[in-house]
């Protein structure tokens, strides 16, 4: 038998999550949004289990290839945009439709000889101050853009710093709607959050990440609220069960100290697989269906689970570090971060399956 340590990903929860989003999105398009390898699902996966999106938005030249190979006909979105002019040319082989969010690249779409011209999502910088351009200079560069023969389709956009927190959307929808106003370009603005949120920012194209893959983008409000369904399971099993007396102490820097008499199962799974190292005792963690608790720290292939309270659970018990019955959420707030980072670092030693 092999390691244990495995990602299913499940394409049915992916289907049920963009079904969510269509209804939240109405007649609005959906630009699925799949950059970092579909959130660390697997590109080509994510695409064909997402495949009834309107379009895909990725990072890089080389995802927007794999799409194309697969047969993928729609938009696809090329999210930062060319990073220089000699890209022009493999942009118009792959048919991407390009982000334009600073000067130099409007430079770039006029020197160029492209035999048709760039679909381009034009970006404001309402107030993230990430990508875009600022308020005063956004009339003129979509001037020159609509002057540019390079250019075919122009659609705005937008991105929300704080659509899943306290502040929402308010202050950006404020500038935004003050630059559009007196535009007529089909425009888009909403992520997951904004997009389950703010009716307001519904617009012709939502892009939805994250809740794709079944995390709640709010800190407060949990995934299965929103109807969405976990698209990964990571899962192993136990490969050592330890016995300790009060007193004794537990892996690396001694840094569990046992307050009691306990069993421990060491899991097959550690940070070289992408499970947070910042995730100290206590993070959530099911053996056998029930919810336990880590325990010290995680080393590079394994971790421990506290089995005190499972004494059916021995070598070979079932565990869930997030997934079905365990959110990412709940584990990445352990852990001091987030759930798209987890996701997305799942290591390439991980094999990963399609299943249910
Ligand atoms: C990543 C990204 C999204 C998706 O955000 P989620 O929070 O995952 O929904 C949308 N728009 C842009 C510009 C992005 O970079």
């Amino acid at each position: 038998m092999s390691r244990p340590l495995i990602a299913r990903i499940h394409p049915a929860a992916l289907q049920n999550n963009l079904a969510v989003a269509r209804r939240h999105a109405g007649d609005a398009r959906i630009m699925a949004v799949i950059k970092a390898n579909g959130y660390g699902h697997g590109l080509r996966r994510a695409a064909r289990a997402l495949w009834d999106a309107d379009g895909f938005a990725v990072m890089s030249l080389e995802e927007a290839g794999h799409l194309r190979d697969l047969g993928w006909d729609k938009p696809i979105l090329l999210l930062e945009g060319m990073f220089d002019v000699a890209e022009l040319a493999a942009c118009e082989a792959q048919r991407v439709t390009l982000v334009v969010h600073h000067a130099e690249q409007i430079a770039m779409l006029e020197q160029a000889h492209p035999v048709s011209p760039f679909p381009v999502f034009l970006k404001l910088n309402s107030g993230m101050n990430r990508l875009g351009f600022k308020p005063q200079d956004f009339h003129a560069s979509l001037a020159r853009l609509t002057a540019c023969v390079n250019v075919s389709e122009i659609t705005l956009m937008s991105h929300f710093a704080t659509a899943d927190g306290a502040a929402g959307v308010s202050g950006q929808l404020e500038i935004i709607q003050a630059v559009f106003s007196d535009l007529d370009h089909p425009v888009s603005l909403a992520n997951s959050a904004a997009l389950l949120r703010y009716r307001a920012t519904r617009r012709d194209w939502v892009r939805p990440g994250i809740m794709l893959y079944g995390a709640s983008p709010f800190a407060g409000e949990n995934a299965h609220a929103l109807d969405l369904q976990p698209a990964m399971t990571l899962s192993s099993r136990i490969i050592a069960v330890q016995t300790l007396a009060s007193g004794e102490a537990l892996g690396y820097g001694a840094s569990y100290i046992a307050d009691r008499p306990m069993r421990v199962g060491v899991v097959a799974c550690g940070y070289a697989d992408g499970y947070p190292r910042h995730a100290g005792t206590g993070t959530p963690i099911l053996v056998n269906g029930q919810r336990t608790r880590t325990l010290g720290r995680v080393s590079m292939d394994m971790l421990c689970a506290d089995l005190t309270d499972i004494p059916g659970a021995g070598v070979g018990a079932l565990v869930v570090l997030w997934g079905e019955g365990l959110p990412v959420e709940a584990v990445a707030a352990a852990a001091g971060t987030i759930s798209y980072e987890l996701l997305c670092a799942v290591a390439q030693r991980v094999p990963m399956s399609e299943g249910t």
